[in-house]
């Protein structure tokens, strides 16, 4: 096992950016899922770890050793595709020994050993004569992860490895993927585009946007402690509202102006426009009128719970909805007009950079 480090990580193409001075470290043993929107650099990234792709600065290393310009078949790394590649002309049994008969290091009854194990972790062993046409896709992606496995790497790298998978069979995956990582301890950098994929595999997550490093933290800090706005928006579904919100600071906490709302509330933060983050979740019904009002435009059942899909009451441009998930018993009529109300604990304040600005419960000297 091994950590793996990123220091001031660039990649550039032509004049295209890719990936912008990345500072990461995997830690020995640990599961990091990479995160971010399409065309975000993930891959890239992890494609520069594999030695698949140069570096453009910087400097990357596994384990004690710098590998900037070690080969990736020198590099003790196993990769797992989205792509399973396997051989169509090739058992499984021949398919997870390939590599290591290719590189002619090891004797046969190695081989059959580890192809053997791998099979039975991965509850495959009677597949093992048969060829991939004969396999669901499930059974294909467990020998591609087989074919990795036998390798014995220092790290896998897994490059959106279960997208082509139906959800349900993908839901299963994430669940023996996460099996496989307590069961063999290996150093994990797993890319995905979905975030429920990365809050529910991570042991930490970094989330990047435009090839830059957003946040790297584990994902209930991702969720309650977004750095920024971006995190903010992309982590958690529904994602979470904003309000663009002008704050005037006084003796005993805030008056916040909103285009449809405005309310007191009882934290410090200075004087200022701030975007004003409420995730749908922590959006519930007001008791009486409430610091939120809002148009009911759809509600969608989604079983334990109500998605509501709310439309600002001074504001026409549809972009601006609101989403509130509350309990499945209470469901509005569309066009009606409701108050929603909210805890302190769970806003949060973005200023103009975007950065979260973290504020604190104000003293409280008259009652709000
Ligand atoms: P992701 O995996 O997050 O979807 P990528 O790492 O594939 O993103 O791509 C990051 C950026 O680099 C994108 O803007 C993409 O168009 C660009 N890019 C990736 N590979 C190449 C390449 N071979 N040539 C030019 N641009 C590339």
């Amino acid at each position: 096992m091994s950590h793996v480090q990123l220091s001031n990580v660039t990649k550039t193409y032509d004049d295209v950016v890719a990936v912008e001075g990345i500072d990461l470290t995997v830690r020995d043993g640990e599961f990091l899922v990479v995160v971010g929107p399409s065309g975000c650099g993930k891959s890239t990234t992890l494609r520069m770890v594999a030695g698949l792709e140069t570096i453009s600065g910087g400097e990357i290393g596994i384990g004690s050793k710098v590998v900037n310009d070690v080969r990736p078949q020198d590099r003790n790394i196993a990769m797992v595709f989205q792509n399973y590649a396997l051989y169509p002309h090739m058992s499984v049994r021949e398919n997870m020994s390939f590599g290591l008969r290719l590189s002619g290091e090891y004797e046969a009854a190695v081989i059959d050993d580890r192809v053997e194990n791998a099979a039975e972790l991965l509850e495959i062993p009677e597949l093992l004569e048969q060829y991939p046409k004969e396999l669901s896709g499930g059974q294909q992606q467990r020998v591609a992860l087989g074919r990795a496995i036998v390798r014995d790497p220092e790290v896998f790298l897994m490059d959106e490895p279960l997208s082509n998978l139906d959800a349900k069979l993908r839901s299963q995956m994430r669940t023996e993927l996460q099996r496989l990582h307590e069961e063999l301890g290996v150093t994990t950098v797993y890319v995905t585009h979905d975030q429920t994929e990365a809050m529910t595999m991570g042991d930490r997550i970094a989330i990047l946007n435009d090839g830059e490093l957003q946040q790297v933290a584990e994902p209930e800090v991702c969720y309650s402690e977004p750095n920024n706005r971006f995190v903010a928006g992309f982590i958690g579904s529904p994602s979470m509202n904003f309000f663009e919100v002008a704050v005037e600071s006084e003796s005993d906490g805030i008056h916040v102006d909103g285009d449809s709302f405005q309310t007191d509330l009882n934290v410090s933060l200075e004087t200022g426009r701030y975007t004003l983050g409420i995730r749908p979740e922590d959006l519930r019904l007001a008791d009486e009128s409430g610091r939120i009002p809002a148009d009911v435009d759809v509600v969608e059942p989604m079983g334990a719970d109500n998605y509501l899909y709310l439309n600002p009451p001074t504001d026409d441009d549809r972009e601006k909805e609101i989403v509130a998930r509350v309990d499945s018993e209470y469901s509005p009529d569309t066009g009606e007009r409701i108050d929603l109300d909210f805890d302190i604990e769970d806003i949060h304040f973005f200023d103009e950079t975007g950065d979260r600005v973290p504020t604190t419960i104000a003293e409280q000297t008259t009652s709000r």
